[in-house]
């Protein structure tokens, strides 16, 4: 019996995409494993920004109105955080958002 089979290996909750990219228009080009492409644009990541000044903690409730994102919306920088999501920097300045492999693959719609 080898080491391994002694440790309780939990699966990840989400695996990660393969590849996050932005195209000409701004938008983001998610590759999930398989080959699954996701092309979200940054207006509806924007919306979707998980931080406790966007949806309120305890109810979930989003306090964030979509009529405040600039339709112009665009990501200046995009982070690495652990190995379990992205920060990304918004062009309004907005960067509190930890944006999880489950949120992501749930804004794939996969
Ligand atoms: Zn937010």
């Amino acid at each position: 019996m080898g080491l391994l089979d002694r440790i309780t290996l939990r699966p990840p909750p989400a695996p990660p995409p393969e590849a996050i990219d932005r195209n000409a228009r701004g938008e983001f080009e998610i590759t999930w494993p398989g080959g699954r492409v996701a092309i979200l644009p940054a207006f509806t990541l924007r919306d979707l920004c998980p931080c406790a000044a966007c949806i309120e903690e305890g109810t979930g409730k989003k306090i964030l109105d979509p009529a405040t994102i600039p339709l112009d919306i665009r990501a200046d920088r995009i982070d690495p955080v652990g190995s379990y999501a992205i920060q990304i920097r918004w062009s309004d300045g907005h960067d509190t958002g930890l944006y999880t492999w489950e949120l992501l693959r749930a804004a794939s719609g996969f």
